[in-house]
């Protein structure tokens, strides 16, 4: 009897999705293409469906999602003979809807949201993975008990624009489903059912923020520009090529860092080299010439994917990641080096090895990637001779090796999260630790000074692409320190303009 309630309930759910579905595609696509959601709810609500299934779960004792795929299944053979053309096509919609029935029983959500509306989502904690695989139109806001500022879940939300708060002292017990809620992330609170007045407070303050973006907007076009004529290069950081578009409204100069290891996370098995040429030749297109730096998968630590299959580690940061992976594993390597080699030759790309400790690795690399262009040529496949090889600086060791380092390379980029995280051994994911964890600590801004002095010192620019490179009370120390590239979130780049012009 349960398992009968519990599939009505599964249908009564789905015909709401299915009502939602066709009240949307009503208003943007028209009625005649909004009349297949009402054949599928029309499904839910045939009699020899619903008998057939209710018979199986209580005849058979098995499980609602099996007895609705099996009934599916023969539904769909009885279409299937049909003479009609018609008829025979509804094979296909009884498939379909059975299927979104199985969804809701088993909890599955596609997109990770539940909800038809944009939401604010609470959990105990979202690993990078998780986040990425979410629908981001339907997201407004991020609120999770645990977690960093520095976490890559929480660069993800600044790289998508959107408030997040971590640490909060929210109880998950507590259904908070459907209630109104104002996230303010600027003072660190998450407001339920806000009274009128504090509502009214809270519009005026995003009115506020609202203005200041808008101001910000005038810089649009601007060079970024010292006082005294210092100029430097403001890029942005990117997960995905979807967010392209952020890039382009923002009048970043470039591209500093693309985590390229984001498409890894965002799918269930290997990207073949395809999907990852795909990729990279839009963003490399959709820049139109300005340079686009796509960093080799960086993967490990807190960013795992199942199917690369990672043994558990007792130190994940201080384990098998990002380079590490790569030269143990070069079919993996060489099928990334090849996309981007063949995406090279619809821009301006660049290659930057992430987690480097050693002129070693450097050369192993660019024996790989020799030996990738190698094939290419072999088998006729365009690429550009000009893609420059940068390695980020994010460990100590690379920092003590700058000077050799850039004799081997074309560019430094500046890892500041990571190096913050090895310099002053403090795990960037601990959220117990936020306190020690100081970006502005003498020993990194003393690491950064090196490094651009050693990259200088040998003929490379040299920039950061960390978290640091968007706090403004550090830029002017930047600029007197000699860096060259700023590579911040999208919605950090007039800002930090801002400040330049400042200076
Ligand atoms: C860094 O470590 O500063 C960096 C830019 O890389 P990620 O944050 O992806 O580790
Ligand atoms: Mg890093």
């Amino acid at each position: 009897e349960e398992e009968v309630k519990r599939f009505q309930a599964a249908c009564e759910k789905a015909k709401k999705q299915l009502d939602n579905l066709y009240d949307k595609a009503l208003a943007n696509v028209g009625e005649e293409h909004a009349m297949i959601f009402e054949v599928h709810k029309l499904m839910l609500e045939d009699l020899d469906y619903l008998e057939d299934i209710e018979k199986m779960i209580q005849e058979d004792k098995i499980n609602a999602e099996y007895a609705v795929q099996a009934t599916a299944d023969k539904f769909a053979a009885v279409f299937a003979s049909m003479d009609s053309d018609y008829m025979r096509a509804r094979a296909t919609d009884v498939q379909d809807v059975s299927k979104r029935v199985i969804r809701v029983l088993a909890g599955i959500v596609e997109g990770g949201i539940d909800s038809e509306d944009p939401v604010i989502v609470l959990a105990d904690d979202l690993t990078p993975s998780e986040t990425v695989q979410m629908d981001k139109s339907k997201i407004l806001a991020f609120v999770t008990q645990h977690g960093s500022s520095n976490s890559h879940t929480a660069i993800l939300a600044r790289s998508m624009n959107l408030p997040s708060l971590i640490q909060t002292q929210l109880s998950l017990e507590d259904d908070l489903d459907g209630h109104m809620a104002i996230v303010d992330s600027f003072h660190n609170q998450l407001i339920v059912d806000p009274d009128e007045a504090t509502l009214a407070t809270m519009q005026d303050a995003l009115k506020k923020w609202r203005h200041e973006l808008e101001l910000l907007q005038e810089l649009k076009g601007k060079e970024n520009e010292t006082t005294d004529g210092r100029k430097i290069n403001v890029y942005a950081n990117i997960g995905n090529s979807s967010d392209l578009q952020k890039v382009l409204d923002n009048d970043a100069g470039g591209i500093g860092l693309f985590r390229s290891e984001f498409i890894y996370l965002g799918s269930k098995d290997y990207p073949t080299e395809e999907e990852q040429f795909t990729a990279y030749r839009v963003v490399a297109e959709g820049m139109k010439g300005k340079k686009v730096i796509i960093r080799t998968l960086d993967i490990g630590a807190d960013k795992q994917a199942d199917y690369f299959k990672l043994a558990q580690e007792e130190n994940p940061a201080m384990g098998f990641r990002a380079i590490r992976i790569c030269l143990e594993r070069p079919a993996v390597f060489k099928t990334q080096l090849r996309a981007l080699y063949r995406a090279s030759a619809f821009g301006n790309i660049s290659i930057m090895f992430p987690m480097i400790i050693s002129v070693q690795e450097v050369l192993d690399i660019k024996k790989i990637v020799e030996e990738v262009k190698a094939e290419l040529r072999a088998e006729n496949i365009p690429f550009s001779e000009d893609v420059e090889l940068g390695i980020m600086i994010e460990t100590p060791a690379a920092v003590m090796m700058s000077d050799e380092l850039a004799k081997e390379v074309d560019f430094f980029s500046i890892g500041t999260n990571d190096l913050t995280q090895y310099t002053l051994a403090i795990d960037r994911q601990n959220q117990n630790l936020e306190r020690f964890y100081d970006s502005h600590h003498p020993a990194v801004l003393r690491s950064i000074q090196k490094t651009i002095e050693n990259g200088h010192k040998n003929g490379i620019w040299v920039g950061i692409c960390g978290e640091l490179g968007s706090d403004t009370t550090l830029t002017k120390e930047f600029i007197d320190m000699g860096i060259d590239e700023l590579s911040v979130s999208p919605s950090a780049v007039l800002k930090v303009r801002k400040r330049i012009r400042e200076i």
